[in-house]
């Protein structure tokens, strides 16, 4: 496949340093709060890039950190412990504030059809691992001590690299931008990597360590935690455009001292969820969770189909009136699956290939979801039998997981259920050959009719003659037979 690397502003074919291996990490969530459906958009984009590498025949070895310890509110080195903050809101511990939102997250990955990585890491389950790197930060004068903390010397290297083409000075002012400079640094861009004093004394989990008690900063976890799960080289590094800088940057320094060579290939960064107001966050405005979503009545995976529908390199602007637009097309195109036939003959092994090249070239092409969402209508509308078209619906849905057939079993299930219980009471009897989708579509047309929807039930009428039935209404009723 062809991928944008935000480390090199390329278009690039996409390589692994083994062949048919992909070593993936994904920067986790921070588990003080629920994940709002803009942190969520970030997982449903990079859980369809791995689905998409393991579709293509790649081994995907994907892992990710669970930040449970000492993140603090802001990227910089200062300002309040989001884990502790959680904790005093609630009431609880810091340890079960993170069990909570772990398992809230997961939950919300499940909704959203989001696999969850091969290796998940809570970052508190792997502080000796820190201690050790950070020992050899500074056994190879990579690192410094100063105030009780252990800084990262970014003098020491080669290039300090931020991602974009901004100067890096102006780029480092501006994100911290009314944050108190910390004295004990030595330059600028320096970062904590260890901990034991910190504007709050607070912190709520320490540990022992060479240079006192202590925690971890925020930023090795990252690196340690891909370094043992990943290796020493990582092929691809995903992530929200958000942590870019500082948090991939100072990634790559640590990593790349401590190795002493190149360490992640290819630079994966999911743009940003925008509300009319600006960016989501935690901190401003509307917070929307998967749960909101359900409460007003909205499938997850209507938002995921949403999500598709846009590329990953460009903002994303959420209203509710855009979600509901994504809702009624996903609804719709459900609906489409429903109606194609069980059993419909062999499966056209040729149409299948020729239907599966142009999926992998579009989706290819720098992850183009909305592309892959138009192969979906591409199937439904290619003139070959219905047995290929699920057939090939469910092999594109590995990659875009929109349930689609179970999806359009649940519906004709319902339908099914809702035409018998119309019998049943009475009010309409559908006498025919025992085929509940058929039924359904008969209950469905004298339905229109009735709603004077005169264009719907000859629609239904025509997709009912397609399948070979005909309908007689008869009082009461309707009598339906295969012709
Ligand atoms: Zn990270």
């Amino acid at each position: 496949m062809y991928l944008y690397n935000s480390a090199t502003h390329k278009k690039e074919e996409f390589q692994t340093h083994t062949p048919n291996r992909v070593e993936m990490y994904t920067c986790g969530p921070t588990v003080y709060h629920f994940a709002h459906i803009g942190n969520l958009r970030s997982y449903i984009m990079e859980d369809v890039l791995e689905k998409f590498l393991r579709y293509e025949g790649y081994d995907v070895n994907r892992v990710m950190n669970i930040t449970d310890v000492g993140h603090l509110a802001s990227d910089a080195d200062t300002g309040e412990d989001k884990m502790l903050k959680g904790a005093k809101r609630e009431n609880k511990s810091v340890m079960d504030i993170a069990k909570f939102y772990t398992d809230a997250f997961f939950d919300d990955c499940a909704k959203l059809n989001i696999k969850t990585p091969d290796v998940v890491q809570p970052a508190t389950g792997l502080i000796d691992e820190f201690i050790r790197v950070v020992s050899a930060l500074l056994d190879k004068g990579y690192a410094y001590v100063a105030g009780g903390n252990v800084y990262f010397d970014t003098s020491t290297l080669g290039r300090y690299y931020v991602f974009n083409d901004h100067d890096e000075e102006d780029l480092a002012v501006g994100v911290r931008e009314g944050v108190e400079e910390d004295q004990n640094k030595r330059n600028k861009n320096d970062f904590v990597l260890w901990f034991t004093k910190s504007k709050f004394e607070d912190q709520a989990l320490k540990w022992n360590s060479p240079w006192g008690v202590g925690y971890p900063g925020w930023h090795i976890e990252c690196s340690c935690i891909s370094m043992k799960f990943n290796g020493e080289y990582l092929d691809l590094h995903c992530g929200g455009v958000d942590n870019a800088f500082p948090h991939h940057t100072n990634e790559i320094a640590q990593s790349e001292a401590y190795l002493g060579h190149p360490w992640c290939a290819q630079w994966f960064h999911v743009h940003h969820l925008n509300t009319n107001s600006g960016k989501m966050s935690k901190s401003k405005g509307e917070f929307l969770t998967v749960s909101l979503l359900e409460e007003k009545g909205y499938d997850p995976l209507a938002y995921r189909f949403f999500c598709l529908q846009s590329h990953y390199r460009k903002g994303l602007v959420f209203s509710w009136e855009n979600l509901d637009n994504a809702a009624g097309a996903y609804s719709k195109l459900i609906k489409r699956v429903a109606a194609l036939k069980d059993g419909d003959g062999e499966v056209d092994r040729e149409a299948a290939v020729q239907l599966k090249e142009k999926f992998l070239t579009q989706v290819g092409n720098d992850l183009n979801t909305s592309m892959g969402v138009t192969c979906l209508y591409d199937v439904l509308k290619a003139p070959v039998n219905d047995a290929t078209k699920r057939a090939v619906l469910a092999d594109f849905d590995r990659v875009l997981s929109l349930s689609l057939l179970d999806k359009a079993a649940e519906l004709r299930e319902k339908e099914a259920a809702q035409a018998k219980t119309a019998s049943a009471s009475g009010g309409f009897t559908i006498q025919g050959e025992g085929d509940p989708a058929i039924d359904a579509l008969v209950l469905r047309r004298s339905e229109a009719k009735k709603a004077k929807n005169f264009a719907e039930a000859d629609r239904i009428r025509d997709e009912l003659k397609a399948r070979g039935v005909e309908v007689t209404d008869v009082p009461g009723g309707a009598v339906w037979k295969r012709v």
